[in-house]
C-alpha cells in the first residue's frame, strides 16, 4: 500500500545518490517532497508583439530563420544576432556579451527568449534564452531553492512523479466548513496548483490555502497543547486574600491600573486546579517585579514555595536583593541559588529548600536541576531574557509537581511573535508605566559631535545625576569587547577625573569585582559606569538618569531598548544619547526609531518590520517555527483568524469523539498530542 511516508527512493531515478541529495535539502519522503514549496515562479507566457509597449520585457517563442552571427568588438565585448520568426513576424533578436549563446542555436530550430523590445526598430536586446522551459504545455514555471546537489529540472520533475503516483491518497487536513467559508482548495488540488500553476493568479489561490493550512495548523497544535495543560492537573493555589491584601498595603506605592489588573489575572488563574501557563510582558519599568512578588507572596499563603529562574546569575542575584528588601518584614525566606556557591553552601541551600525553611529560591537554570528537590513547589516564575521555545517551555513544566508557571518578558513583544512563540500560553500585558514616570529623551549624535556629548554629560553629573556609558559591541571576539570598554574607561577617565569617578564593568571580570563595582555605582561612589553590554540585564539604580551608548547601530532595536531601560526608573529627567554613524539604511533606520518613540511596543514592531519575519521568527535558536508559505508578518490578519478557528474546532463538543481516522486526528496524533483524544 502507497503511503506518503514511504521514502523518495520509491520514485523512479531516485536511487542512493538522489536520494542523499534530496536529503541535503530536507527531503526524505514523498510527504516532504510534495511539500517542498516553491519561492517563486518563472513565467515563461510569450507576449503578443502586436501589444508589446516599447521598453517592455518580453517572451518571444519562435523559430530561428537565419545564421546567428557572432561579431567581436573590442577585449571580452560581443553580440550575437539573429533573426526570429514569431508568428508572421521577423524581428532581430541581440544578445549582448553572451558568446555562448550560439552552441544552443541552430538554424530552423526553436527556442525561446527573454528581453527587452524595441519598438520602433522591431528588435529584441534579449538577455535570456530559454532552452528549457518548464515542459512543453506549462510556460508557468515554479522556482524551488535548490543547491548544488540538485537541479531545478530534476527536483521538479521528481515532484511530478511524486504527486502523479501519490496524489490519490492526499488527505485534505482543513474542515469542510472553513475550506468553504475561505474558498480555500482541497488539499490534493492545492498541491497540484502551487507547483504546476497555469498562472500567476493560480498559483496565488494555491499558495493562499497554503497558508491557511500551515497556519492553522500550527495553531491546532498549540492551542492542543493549552487544552491538554489546562485538563492535567495542577496544584490549587489557594492564597490566602486578606493576607495578601495586608502586604499589598505595604509596599510604598499605589499600584496602576494595569498592574492591578495583571495581578487579578494571575491570582485568578492560580485558583484554578490547572496547571497555570501564562505570559506576562511589559516593558522596561513597567513594575512586573513587584507583579512577580504579589504572584509569589500568594502562593507563599498557600503554604507552597516558588522559584524564581534568571537567565544570569548577575540578574538572579538582583532579583533576590530586591525580593529580599520586598518581603523584609514578611515571613518569606529567599534563597539564592547559583553556580558560585561554595559546595558547602549549596549543601545547606539545597537541605532547606527540601525541608521548606526557604520558601522562595531564585536563582539561574541551576534551580531545577537534579539534585534540587522542593518540599512543596507551587509556583515558577521564569525571566525570559532570551525566549524559550514552545518546547523548552514545556519541559520546564513538566518538572516538580505541575507548578504554575509565569513567563515574564521585558521584550515586548509584537502580536505576530505572540501568537507564534506563545501562542499555546495565556498573556497579560502591563501597558502602563507607574505615574510621575518622564519619558526618556533619546538624542543621536554622530561621533564628530563627541565633544557635545562629553560637555552634556559634565552638565548632569555636575546636578548630580549618574550615566552609564555603553562601549561598542564586538560579536566577533570577547576580548575586543573588554579592550574596547578599557579603551572607553581610559579615555573618560581622563575627561572626567578628578571631578567624577569612573567605573569598569565587563564580562571577564571575577563575579566579587563585579558586585564590588556596582554597590560602587550604587551607592554614589562611582559617577559613571562604562561597561560592555554586561549592564543590560544588570544593574537596577534609579540615580542613573544618562545612558551612553557608543556605535550605537552596532546594537539591534531590542537590545537598544533595553539598554535604554536602564535609565528613566526614578522621577528625574532622563537622557539616553545614541552615538552613532550608521552606514545602512537599517542602521539609521535604528537610530530614527529610538529617537522618535520609547513604547517598546513600537520598537518592536519596526525591529520586526526591519529585520523581516524571517530573521526574527525563523531561527531555529530562538525557538520560532518556521513556515514555508505563510508570512506571519505580513498575513498578519489570517494567522490571526486561523488561530481562532483552532481555539474554535478543539471547543466544539464532539471534538473529542471525532472519527479516530479522520486525517486531521492522525496529523495531531503524529504530533504526539494524542491525549486529548482519550
Ligand atoms: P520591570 O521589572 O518591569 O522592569 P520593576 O518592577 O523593576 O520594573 O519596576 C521599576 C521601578 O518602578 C522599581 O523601582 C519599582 O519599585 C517601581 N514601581 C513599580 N511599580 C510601581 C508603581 N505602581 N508606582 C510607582 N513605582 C513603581
Ligand atoms: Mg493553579
Amino acid at each position: 500500500m502507497k503511503s506518503l511516508t514511504d521514502p523518495v527512493s520509491n520514485l523512479k531515478g531516485v536511487g542512493p545518490k538522489r536520494v542523499a541529495d534530496l536529503a541535503t535539502l530536507g527531503i526524505d519522503t514523498i510527504a516532504d517532497l510534495l511539500t517542498y514549496y516553491p519561492t517563486r515562479y518563472d513565467d515563461f507566457t510569450p507576449t503578443n508583439l502586436a501589444e508589446a509597449k516599447d521598453k517592455q520585457k518580453i517572451t518571444l517563442r519562435g523559430t530561428v530563420v537565419s545564421e546567428p552571427l557572432l561579431t567581436r568588438y573590442g577585449y571580452r565585448r560581443n553580440r550575437l544576432s539573429f533573426r526570429m520568426q514569431v508568428g508572421r513576424d521577423v524581428v532581430l533578436v541581440t544578445f549582448f556579451n553572451q558568446p555562448y549563446v550560439q552552441k544552443s542555436l541552430t538554424l530552423n530550430g526553436q527556442v525561446a527568449v527573454m528581453g527587452k523590445w524595441d519598438a520602433t526598430r522591431r528588435q529584441v536586446t534579449a538577455n535570456k534564452l530559454l532552452k528549457n522551459t518548464p515542459d512543453q504545455q506549462n510556460e508557468f514555471g515554479a522556482v524551488y531553492p535548490v543547491n548544488k546537489h540538485i537541479r531545478q529540472s530534476v527536483l521538479r520533475s521528481f515532484i511530478r512523479q511524486a504527486y502523479e503516483e501519490y496524489h490519490k491518497i492526499i488527505p485534505t487536513l482543513l474542515p469542510e466548513t472553513l475550506r468553504e467559508r475561505y474558498r480555500l482548495l482541497d488539499r490534493r488540488t492545492m498541491i497540484k496548483e502551487i507547483h504546476f500553476p497555469k498562472d500567476q493568479s493560480t498559483a496565488k489561490a494555491a499558495r493562499r490555502t497554503a497558508a491557511y493550512e500551515e497556519f492553522f495548523l500550527f495553531q491546532l497544535r498549540l492551542q492542543a497543547i493549552r487544552r491538554a495543560n489546562r485538563q492535567q492537573d495542577g496544584e490549587r493555589i489557594l492564597y490566602h486574600n486578606d493576607e495578601l491584601k495586608e502586604f499589598i498595603k505595604t509596599l510604598p506605592f499605589e499600584l496602576t491600573t494595569a498592574q492591578k489588573r495583571v495581578v487579578n489575572e494571575i491570582c485568578r488563574d492560580m485558583r484554578q486546579p490547572y496547571q497555570m501557563n501564562r505570559l506576562l510582558q511589559g516593558d522596561v519599568g513597567s513594575g512586573k517585579t513587584v507583579v512577580a512578588a504579589i504572584a509569589v507572596y500568594a502562593t507563599i499563603t498557600a503554604g507552597f514555595q516558588a522559584a524564581l529562574m534568571a537567565p544570569t546569575e548577575i540578574l538572579a542575584a538582583q532579583h533576590a536583593e530586591k525580593l529580599s528588601r520586598v518581603f523584609e518584614d514578611t515571613h518569606v525566606h529567599v534563597g539564592l541559588l547559583t553556580g558560585s556557591l561554595t559546595a558547602k553552601q549549596h549543601r545547606e541551600l539545597v537541605t532547606a529548600i527540601k525541608r521548606g525553611d526557604i520558601n522562595l529560591v531564585v536563582g539561574t537554570h541551576a534551580l531545577i536541576q537534579d539534585d534540587v528537590e522542593y518540599a512543596n513547589l507551587g509556583l515558577v516564575i521564569t525571566d525570559e531574557q532570551h525566549r524559550f521555545g514552545v518546547n523548552q517551555r514545556q519541559l520546564l513544566r513538566e518538572k516538580g509537581d505541575h507548578p504554575d508557571v509565569l513567563a515574564m518578558t521585558a521584550t515586548p513583544i509584537p502580536r505576530t511573535l505572540a501568537i507564534t512563540n506563545y501562542g499555546e500560553m495565556d498573556v497579560s500585558v502591563i501597558d502602563q508605566l507607574p505615574a510621575g514616570r518622564k519619558p526618556i529623551q533619546t538624542q543621536w549624535l554622530k561621533s564628530n559631535q563627541h565633544a557635545e556629548a562629553i560637555h552634556f554629560l559634565r552638565d548632569q553629573l555636575a546636578s548630580g545625576a549618574q550615566a552609564y556609558v555603553v562601549s561598542p559591541l564586538i560579536e566577533e571576539s570577547a576580548a575586543l569587547d573588554v579592550q574596547n570598554a578599557t579603551d572607553l574607561y581610559n579615555q573618560l577617565s581622563a575627561d572626567l577625573q578628578p571631578e567624577y569617578r569612573v567605573g569598569l564593568l565587563h564580562g571577564r571580570m571575577s563575579g566579587d569585582e563585579k558586585d564590588e563595582t556596582m554597590r560602587q555605582f550604587k551607592d554614589g561612589e562611582i559617577q559613571v559606569l562604562v561597561a560592555t553590554t554586561v549592564i543590560e540585564v544588570g544593574v537596577d539604580n534609579p540615580n542613573a538618569t544618562v545612558m551612553v551608548i557608543y556605535d550605537a547601530d552596532r546594537f539591534g532595536l531590542a537590545q537598544l531598548h533595553q539598554l535604554r531601560g536602564r535609565v528613566g526608573r526614578g522621577d528625574r529627567q532622563s537622557y539616553c544619547l545614541l552615538i552613532a554613524d550608521p552606514k545602512t539604511d537599517d542602521g539609521k533606520a535604528r537610530m530614527k526609531t529610538m529617537v522618535a518613540t520609547n513604547d517598546g511596543f513600537k520598537v518592536a514592531e519596526e525591529d520586526l518590520r526591519l529585520r523581516g519575519a524571517g530573521d526574527v521568527l525563523g531561527s531555529k535558536q530562538s525557538g520560532m517555527p518556521e513556515f514555508k508559505v505563510g508570512d506571519p508578518v505580513a498575513d498578519l490578519k489570517m494567522l490571526q483568524i486561523a488561530r481562532a478557528d483552532a481555539g474554535s474546532l478543539l471547543a466544539t463538543p464532539h471534538w473529542d469523539e471525532i472519527d479516530e481516522n479522520q486525517p486531521l486526528v492522525l496529523y495531531l496524533q503524529r504530533h504526539e498530542l494524542e491525549t486529548h483524544f482519550d
